[in-house]
């Protein structure tokens, strides 16, 4: 039996290669759930996908609507559906100098909307569908891709604008707001970066709050991770043309923390596929991915050794964590 894994994004960049990296472990079945199904196809053919070993459906992340009918359609194929171990929430929009915010089909500010509440309500309904699928042998898996972005901790991290979510208050008002107010989460004025910074925290605190609430009850492992700084996929197609040439070169020669398309698919995979990776509630990285206290920065020894790092104070504050579910759950209509 192939065990079904589901990649959002994986039309390209990370996931994209994750998915070639599970089809490649030989004993795994890839749901490729991505927002243009022609796309994934494409990509998935100029890769050389074995073709019995994925199926593209489509996922629009900016329309709960279009989630729901994603969970529905994956529930109709009852042999995938009872093989899922792993969900892997890997999509995300960027954009780094948008000066006025765009929305999703809701109403929400795009960048959160997209990186974190549709990636929420994705994977708090496939969680019964984990629960109940056939045990095929290894802990079921729900990842949600974090970044050293969020972590202020972090040399990277530090670089403003900081991710902050304060007190949650354009959240909880459904982050619909204009550019002076209202739809970042935090309520204030809105800064593209920072749009993006603040979504991967709230993924990391989506993460740590499932793993209190649920690991015990169902034996899934909740994880989050950062794959290093993967500085030439398209998450950077919104930046300006000096920043895309300069961006991996400083990445690879100055910080080292530059890591291969295919280097991180194989973190990604790994983490959601090997016996190493089972504590649930961790937050993976590498040495040299640039994701470590200020301290030992430099230190590029075991560079394919993973560690779970030290969150941020935001980033592991479980109060702020259990507030931003709360609020997320109402957002998208979970209750
Ligand atoms: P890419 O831009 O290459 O991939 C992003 C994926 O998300 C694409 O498949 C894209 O689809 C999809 N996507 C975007 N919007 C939507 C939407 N509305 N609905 C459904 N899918 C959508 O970026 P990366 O591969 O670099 O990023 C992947 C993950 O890695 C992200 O979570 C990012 O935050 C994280 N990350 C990346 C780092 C890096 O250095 N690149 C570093 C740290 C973390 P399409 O192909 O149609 O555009």
């Amino acid at each position: 039996k192939l065990k079904t894994a589901i990649v959002t994004g994986a039309s390209s960049g990370l996931g994209l290669y994750t998915t070639k990296s599970l089809i490649e472990k030989g004993d795994y079945h890839v749901v490729m759930a991505c927002r243009s199904v022609e796309k994934a196809e494409r990509e998935a053919k100029r890769l050389g996908f074995d073709k019995s070993k994925y199926t593209v459906m489509e996922l629009e992340l900016g329309s709960l609507e279009n989630v729901r009918s994603f969970v529905k359609k994956f529930r109709g194929n009852g042999k995938l559906c009872k093989n899922l171990q792993t969900l892997i929430c890997n999509a995300a929009i960027y954009y780094p100098n948008a000066v006025e915010p765009t929305f999703t089909q809701d109403g929400f500010e795009e960048t959160v909307g997209v990186t974190h509440l549709g990636h929420f309500l994705l994977s708090n309904l496939l969680l019964r569908d984990l629960v109940a699928a056939d045990d095929l042998g290894i802990d079921k898996r729900l990842c949600i891709v974090g970044s050293v972005t969020a972590n202020t901790n972090t040399l990277a991290g530090q670089v403003p604008p900081r991710a902050a979510i304060g007190d949650m208050s354009g959240l909880a008002n459904g982050l619909n707001g204009d550019r002076n107010k209202g739809a970042m989460i935090d309520g204030d004025r809105f800064i593209g970066p920072k749009a993006y910074k603040d979504a991967k925290l709230c993924n990391i605190l989506t993460i740590k709050e499932m793993n209190r609430r649920w690991h015990e009850e169902t034996g899934i492992t909740f994880s989050t991770m950062y794959p290093g700084c993967i500085a030439d996929t398209p998450l950077f197609r919104n930046h300006t043309p000096i920043f895309r040439f300069l961006f991996p070169l400083i990445q690879k020669y100055i910080t080292k923390g530059y890591v291969t398309m295919e280097e991180a698919g194989n973190r990604l995979a790994s983490v959601n596929s090997e016996p190493q990776y089972t504590k649930s509630g961790a937050y993976w990285a590498w040495k040299g991915g640039g994701d470590q206290l200020m301290d030992n920065y430099w230190d590029n020894s075991n560079r394919t050794e993973a560690f779970d790092n030290t969150p941020s104070k935001e980033a592991g504050d479980m109060q702020k964590a259990a507030k931003c579910f709360d609020l997320s759950v109402e957002v998208v209509g979970l209750k």
